[in-house]
């Protein structure tokens, strides 16, 4: 993960490297899911996001606070001095969610492990199989009009693969920081956990007597 370079040889890369290998475990499980889905997301829709702000552990906000080093600097340094005062949607809903952008999500390259299974992951049956469920908001087509729960058994039948478990993705986050299994909403978690890194980086990087803050490496050009 190249935000990761600038705390090299810290512990602090390694948890980076560790949770960019599970998202990107995520997004490798949900390709074909959502190639096959009968239920993508409308464009711009983002509804899921007006009224909902995810609680996170420190690993994610870390995650997020050294994608937003980044590539959004200012608005790492925003979020650090202000938390959600300075947002566009203060009082519902996650405080990194733009009502006037079309993509909504101010931070979506790194968002937070809810952010990124919501709809596209399945939960456990008491089967202990994969169960899935559209989202309220999708629209009905011929294919998927039924709002109903699906299980893993009828989603191969029907579509040939089932979205990742949700469960098994947050047991993989927790394990690794068994110690350190408190959650906090985000508009807490992410201030205090730039806070965090800016000193770390500090550290790593003694500056000369007058000279500016060092900086991050550039950013690499943004997928989809
Ligand atoms: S998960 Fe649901 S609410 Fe969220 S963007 Fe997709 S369709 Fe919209
Ligand atoms: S971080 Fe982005 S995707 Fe996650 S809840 Fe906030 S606006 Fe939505």
């Amino acid at each position: 993960m190249k935000e990761a370079q600038a705390f090299a040889g810290t512990k602090i890369a390694d948890v980076l490297n560790a949770v960019d290998a599970l998202y990107t475990d995520i997004d490798k499980s949900q390709a074909e899911w959502k190639q096959k889905t009968p239920a993508p997301c409308p464009d711009g829709c983002g509804r899921c996001c007006e009224h909902f702000e995810p609680d996170v552990y420190e690993y994610e906000a870390l995650y997020l606070g050294a994608w937003l080093l980044v590539h959004k600097k200012e608005l790492a340094e925003d979020i650090r001095l202000h938390g959600a005062a300075f947002s566009l949607n203060y009082t519902d809903g996650c405080f990194l969610f733009d009502p006037h952008n079309p993509h909504h999500c101010r931070v979506y390259g790194g968002r937070c492990l809810i952010c990124r299974l919501f709809a596209h992951s399945g939960t456990r049956g008491k089967d202990m199989r994969v169960h899935w469920k559209p989202c309220k908001f999708i629209e009905g087509t011929e294919k998927n009009r039924e709002h109903r729960e699906y299980a893993e058994t009828e989603l191969i039948e029907r579509f040939g693969c089932f979205p990742p478990d949700m469960a098994q993705a947050a047991a993989r986050l927790i394990a690794l920081n068994p110690e350190n299994t408190e959650t906090r909403p985000l508009r807490e978690a992410l201030p205090a956990a730039i806070e965090k890194l800016k000193l770390i980086l500090r550290f790593l990087t003694p500056p000369e007597p007058n000279s500016p803050e060092p900086d991050l490496p550039s950013p690499r050009p943004l997928s989809a």
